[in-house]
């Protein structure tokens, strides 16, 4: 089969991989229907985010079984699945505790970053990271369900509630997964983000926007939100956490998402003390919200978010729309939101 393999910083490679057999009596063999491009996925190959040299990328996924093992009683050949990408071991100290998202025993656990992901024609793991689709669900839609399940982890981690006013900082793809989420759940939400493209895919989604490349752009995010600080800051952009303090209201939330392992923070600790300001990160999502975030789909429209489509042997260019490299009079500009890789 063929699959996108990391090699190293800057380099992907198509190669041919064995067709990945049953091993465990609980395995299951997936054929790859599709699979969204991540910001991880992109700070993996940029340097910026740790992941095993060799590995096949790729973690936002869905598809049909094509396999079981002898002790999988809960799938058949042709069902329609999501990929539940973060595996844990469910013995270790967090695992007992219920907090699976912190298992001790991750390493080589994580699909797409340290064992074998899914920009593939086919995927083989435990059948109980595997979730069954809705039939009235497109594809289209489900294969948003893995970073919906982020954005409700760290919706849950700042307590979103229906009084909150939000601007997400970044309007990339989980960025856009999230206004939409906030769009259902929160009475004002308002996206910022210096890429003329996004701000305007943004706008056509009836989303409020601001230029994070204006100066003033803060200001101009208090005076869409009725003269008021926001309550909640959502920070995916991974530079923009001095200014979420700065922005956030007295008493007010911000969520740190975002995967880049080069950034440090400068705030103004007295702002946090004295404004009883919560900055948290939420992790990775706990099993639970999964199925949640499975329901949840059925109601957004996610799909919206989609601009491009390749297949696997077109991986550079999917990359080059999202490392700066596909326009070079407008480097710093992006010309897509969420680009799916598709296996067949
Ligand atoms: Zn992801
Ligand atoms: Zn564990």
């Amino acid at each position: 089969m063929k699959a996108i393999v990391f090699k190293k910083e800057m380099l992907l490679s198509l190669e041919d991989r064995p067709y990945p057999d049953l091993v465990n009596p609980d395995d299951v063999v997936v054929r790859v229907h599709s699979t969204g491009i991540c910001g991880t996925d992109r700070n993996i190959l940029l340097g910026r985010f740790p992941a095993r040299q060799g590995v096949v990328l790729g973690h936002e996924s869905v598809g049909y079984v094509t396999a079981i093992g002898s002790q999988v009683p809960d799938f058949k050949v042709g069902d329609r699945v999501v990929v539940n990408p973060t595996l844990y071991c469910g013995h270790c100290h967090f695992c007992r505790r219920g907090a699976f998202n912190f298992c001790d025993n991750k390493t080589g656990a994580e699909i797409g970053v340290d064992r074998d992901g899914t920009f593939a024609d086919y995927v083989r793991m435990p059948a109980r990271f595997l979730h069954h689709l809705p039939p009235s669900m497109a594809l289209d839609r489900a294969v948003f369900i893995e970073p919906l399940a982020c954005v409700m982890n760290n919706a849950n981690a700042v307590d979103l509630q229906p009084a909150d006013d939000v601007v997400i900082l970044g309007g990339g793809p989980i960025g856009m997964v999230f206004a939409l989420y906030a769009q259902r759940f929160a009475r004002k939400v308002i996206v910022v983000e210096n890429d003329p493209f996004r701000r305007s895919f943004a706008a056509k989604l009836d989303l409020l926007t601001a230029d994070s490349g204006h100066p003033d752009w803060q200001q101009h995010v208090v005076d869409l939100n009725d003269a008021r600080r926001p309550s909640v800051v959502i920070e995916t952009s991974g530079v923009l956490l001095d200014a979420a303090v700065d922005l956030v209201a007295k008493g007010g939330r911000i969520a740190v998402m975002g995967f880049n392992g080069h950034i440090t923070a400068g705030f103004k600790v007295l702002r946090i003390v004295n404004n009883g300001i919560r900055v948290v990160g939420a992790g990775d999502y706990n099993g639970p919200i999964f199925p949640a975030a499975i329901d949840l789909a059925a109601e957004l429209p996610l799909e919206k978010l989609i601009t491009h489509r390749f297949t696997l042997a077109e991986h550079d260019q999917a990359f080059n729309l999202l490392t700066g490299n596909h326009d070079a009079a407008h480097p710093d500009q992006y010309g897509a939101m969420k680009i799916l890789i598709c296996s067949e």
